[in-house]
C-alpha cells in the first residue's frame, strides 16, 4: 500500500491557497525570495520523514533559530542561570520589541530578539567565534546533517541590524549582557543566517518532540528538562502577538521566522515544518500559519485535545488457572499518573481470592516517575497484606522493587516463569 500521509499533505498544500503577505524585503536575500515556494514537512519522533512540495529548498532559518539556541544555552548553563537573565513571559508585542524589564534587566522572552541576543551571549564559547561555531554545531547535530552560513544573507543582515544593535548596547547598559554588544549581534545574526530546509527544521523539531532524542541517530541532545523548558516558552511565546490566536487555532508549540519558515513541535508525536515566504503583519509565513490550522484540525494535534489517556493502561486483569492461581494485572504503554492511577485502582479494589497477585509490566513502554512511585507503593501494600507478589519486568522497568523490603516479591521475565517458580 502507499502511505496516504504524503497525499494528504499534498492536499494541505493545495488548499492553503491564500496568497496575502508580503515577502521580506529589509535585505536583498530575502527579498529575493521567490514568494510561490511553498514546502511542508513532517517528521516523527521514530524518525520517519513525510514530505510535500518544495520541502528541501534551502533558506535561512532566522528567528526559528531562537528556541534550538535557548536549548544549547540552557544546556550549558542550566535552566536557573537563564532564567535570571531572561524571562518566561509572553510579551504580546513584535518580535523585535526592545525588552528590558525595568530592575532586573531581563528581557521577556527568549523568542524575540532582546531574548534571543541574551540567550546567545549564554552558549559555551571563549569568544564569541566559539559561540556562534558551537550554535552552528549544535543546530547541525539537532538536523543530522552539516548546516553551513549564508554568507551573503549573514553580511547584509548585519549590515542593516541597527535596532538589534541598540538592543543589544541597551542589555549592556543594564547589565544583563556580559559581553561586547557589537559582537553578540554579529553571532546572533550569524545563527539566524544557517541555512536549512523544511526537512532539516522538522528534524531538529522533532528531536524537540521527543524529549530530546534525536528521533534518527538515537542520540540524547538535550535533557528532559531543558526540552520542557524550550516547548513551554515555544508554546506561549513562540508567535509573538498572536501566542493566543496560536494557542487556541493551533495549540502546538511552533516558532516562525521572517525567511517564510514556521515549525512546531507536538511532544510525543511529531516535529513539522512549513515554508512559503510571504508573511502576515506580525511577520509569521501566510500560509505557514493555515497549513498548521488545517494540520492541527485535520490531524487532531491540538495540545488541549486529549481524551482520557489512562483508560488504557490497564489491559487485563484475570485468574490463571491450576493448582496455586494468579490474580494477574497487565499493565501497557506509557504511564503516567491517571494511567498508573487505573492499575492502582484496579488492584486497591481487586477480591484477590488467589494467594499471589502478579503485575505483568511485558508491555510497558515507558514508567514516569509518578507511575513508578505509584506501582512501588503498590507492591510494598500488597506484600503488606499478606500477598505474594510476581513481578514480571523482563525490560526492568521497575528495577527498584528489589529494594521495597518484601521478601513476598520474585521479579521473573515472563509470566511462565511466575507461574512455575513460586
Ligand atoms: N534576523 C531577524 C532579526 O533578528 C530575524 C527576525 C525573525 O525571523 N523574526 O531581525
Amino acid at each position: 500500500m502507499r502511505s496516504p500521509i504524503p497525499d494528504y499533505l499534498l492536499e494541505v498544500l493545495d488548499s492553503c491557497g491564500e496568497d496575502g503577505g508580503a515577502v521580506a524585503d529589509y535585505i536583498p536575500e530575502l527579498a529575493a525570495a521567490d514568494p510561490d515556494r511553498f514546502g511542508i514537512c513532517v517528521a516523527t519522533v521514530d524518525g520517519t520523514i513525510y514530505t510535500a512540495g518544495d520541502a528541501d529548498v534551502e533558506f535561512t532559518i532566522q528567528s526559528m533559530s531562537k528556541p534550538f539556541t535557548y536549548a544549547i544555552a540552557l544546556a550549558d548553563r542550566g535552566i536557573d542561570a537563564l532564567n535570571e537573565r531572561v524571562g518566561v513571559e509572553p510579551s504580546g508585542e513584535a518580535f523585535n520589541e526592545i525588552s528590558v524589564e525595568r530592575g532586573t534587566g531581563r528581557p521577556k522572552n527568549a523568542m524575540i530578539n532582546a531574548g534571543a541576543l541574551l540567550t546567545h551571549s549564554l552558549v559555551d564559547g571563549d569568544d564569541s567565534a566559539a559561540q556562534s561555531e558551537r550554535v552552528r554545531a549544535g543546530f547541525s547535530r539537532f538536523a543530522g546533517r552539516d548546516l553551513v552560513v549564508d554568507e551573503q544573507a549573514f553580511v547584509s543582515e548585519l549590515a542593516s541590524a541597527h535596532r538589534n544593535l541598540g538592543m543589544a548596547h541597551l542589555l549592556k547598559a543594564a547589565k544583563t549582557l556580559d559581553c561586547d554588544p557589537v559582537e553578540i549581534v554579529r553571532g546572533y545574526t550569524r545563527q539566524c543566517s544557517v541555512k536549512v530546509s523544511c526537512q532539516d527544521l522538522a528534524i531538529m523539531a522533532a528531536t524537540l518532540a521527543n524529549a530530546g532524542v534525536h528521533p534518527l541517530t538515537h542520540e540524547t541532545l538535550l535533557s528532559r528538562p531543558v526540552v520542557r523548558q524550550v516547548l513551554s516558552v515555544m508554546m506561549t511565546c513562540g508567535m509573538y502577538d498572536a501566542a493566543g490566536d496560536w494557542m487556541t487555532d493551533v495549540g502546538i508549540p511552533a516558532k516562525s521566522g521572517v525567511s517564510g519558515g514556521v515549525i512546531g513541535a507536538l511532544p510525543g508525536q511529531v516535529g513539522i515544518a512549513v515554508f512559503s515566504p510571504r508573511l502576515d503583519s506580525h511577520g509569521s509565513s501566510v500560509r505557514g500559519v493555515e497549513a498548521f490550522e488545517r494540520l492541527s484540525r485535520d490531524m487532531g494535534m491540538h495540545l488541549m485535545d486529549v481524551a482520557q489517556e489512562g483508560r488504557s493502561a490497564l489491559r487485563g486483569a484475570y485468574v490463571t488457572e491450576g493448582d496455586d492461581p494468579m490474580t494477574v494485572y497487565e499493565v501497557q504503554g506509557d504511564l503516567r499518573f491517571a494511567g498508573a492511577e487505573t492499575i492502582v485502582r484496579a488492584i486497591a479494589e481487586g477480591e484477590h481470592e488467589t494467594r499471589r497477585v502478579a503485575l505483568d509490566l511485558t508491555r510497558v513502554y515507558r514508567l514516569h516517575d509518578v507511575g513508578r512511585r505509584m506501582l512501588l507503593e503498590s507492591v510494598r501494600r500488597l506484600g503488606e497484606d499478606g500477598l505474594e507478589v510476581v513481578l514480571v519486568d523482563p525490560e526492568c522497568a521497575l528495577p527498584e522493587a528489589a529494594d521495597v523490603g518484601s521478601e513476598r516479591l520474585t521479579v521473573v521475565d515472563s509470566l511462565a516463569d511466575g507461574t512455575a517458580s513460586t
